[in-house]
């Protein structure tokens, strides 16, 4: 047998992780990581959070699962919670990423089937997009990488240059929607989206398309709004969460404005896991300290904080570093070639700072929304030193 036992999809780094508290995690035998990734914009609110573990354990001891045909507490509670904090009028609860992007998939079609519309099915998507690793996500990913050898791939996606041009020729009479990430991670922590999103509202008024927001790695306090489309001043018809949502805990959602979430009848979508008491206490728990007053604007704070760092590494290794990007606490370091953005992050982690890489060059640093400025100046010590070895 060559195969390991886990299945090997992932270039695991070759580190035993054992527990963590707050921004660092550590080994079993105690090496101690300052951890800038956040188990990619997961970890909200870092490692164990004491009212997350609460929310969690309490939970834990009461009830775990009742399926979807009932009710329970935190579900109701987080559903109200969610509406009255966002454009949305109504939620769908699921366990990942890519389910929420699927659950939007078919609202969308279904939305517009229910309007008499059925041949408008095709929704405009992204380069340099990630939507997760179903078969409707990949198909809207449309990259390579994540499609090759999984043919044939779901029909009904149209991919252009982030370009408000490219989208409007584009746009056919079978157009059902827009699908974009306000802020893109995976493929290089680009805020680019974020400039046009104002003209793609514009267009998807005139034009009669659903405008859906892909936030599963930007939203929940990333970009230090709760939602990165509020920097735009514009709201979507339909978002999929997930990653922070339940800060460690998995849970993902569909948010819909009334109308599209009225085509999804009774039946004709659904879940076992998801919006389960123990996910929803977690993630009521997360909405307790994020939405808590001065958090967000502390979110900000940090970001300039280390931003303004990052910039003066940029300008003191110009070979290295083409630029800093990124919103709020979603940052990327793009470099220049020959150096190669995997292998800094494997020097970094080497030097006790975990990050990881995203497309075009990009060490991508995604530290807890509540990070404090010692871990921030301690980050920039770790980076500044590796960058130092790497350019003598
Ligand atoms: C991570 C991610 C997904 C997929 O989420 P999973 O929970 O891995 O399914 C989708 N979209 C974006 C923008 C992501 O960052």
């Amino acid at each position: 047998m060559t195969i390991a036992p886990i299945l090997p999809v992932y270039a695991r780094a070759d580190l035993t992780l054992d527990h963590g508290r707050g921004a660092y995690v550590f080994t079993k035998n105690g090496d101690k990581y300052l951890d800038f990734l956040s188990g990619i914009a997961v970890n909200a609110l870092g490692h164990c959070h004491p009212h997350l573990v609460e929310a969690l354990t309490k939970k834990a001891k009461e009830l775990w699962h009742v399926s979807n045909i009932f009710y329970s507490e935190p579900l109701k509670k987080l559903s109200d919670r969610l509406v009255e904090n966002s454009f949305a009028d109504t939620v769908f609860f699921c366990n990942s990423g890519t389910e929420a992007i699927e659950a939007g998939i078919k609202a969308v079609r279904k939305f517009f089937d229910e309007n008499g519309q059925p041949e408008k099915y095709r929704i405009i998507t992204f380069e340099g997009a990630f939507h997760g690793r179903t078969m409707g996500a990949i198909a809207a990913t449309g990259t390579p990488k994540t499609t090759e050898g999984f043919g044939p791939l779901l029909d009904g996606f149209d991919k252009v240059p982030v370009d408000i041009e490219a989208v409007k020729k584009a746009i056919t009479p079978q157009t059902a929607a827009i699908l974009i990430e306000p802020v893109q991670g995976e493929g290089g922590i680009s805020v680019d989206p974020l400039k046009i999103l104002p003209e793609l509202r514009k267009l998807c008024d005139e034009k009669g398309l659903l405008l859906f927001l892909d936030e599963v790695q930007c939203g929940v306090g990333r970009t230090g709004k709760f939602f990165a489309y509020e920097w735009a001043g514009v709201e979507p018809d339909l978002l999929s969460s997930a990653k922070g949502l339940g800060g460690g805990f998995p849970l993902g959602a569909l948010f819909m404005k009334e109308k599209v979430g009225k085509a999804l009848k009774t039946g004709s979508h659904g879940t076992t896991f998801g919006g389960n008491p123990l996910a929803t206490a977690v993630g009521n728990a997360v909405l307790d300290v994020v939405l808590e007053k001065g958090f967000l604007d502390n979110v900000q704070k940090m970001s300039e904080k280390l931003k303004a760092a990052l910039e003066s590494l940029q300008n003191k290794y110009p070979a290295i570093v083409d630029e800093v990007r990124g919103k709020g606490l979603l940052l990327g370091l793009k470099l220049k070639a020959p150096y190669e953005n995997l292998k800094v992050v494997d020097k970094l982690r080497e030097n006790k700072l975990l990050t990881n890489g995203a497309g075009q060059n990009v060490v991508r640093i995604i530290p807890p929304l509540n990070v404090t400025e010692a871990e921030i100046e301690e980050a920039v010590e770790i980076i500044d030193k590796t960058l130092k070895t790497l350019s003598a």
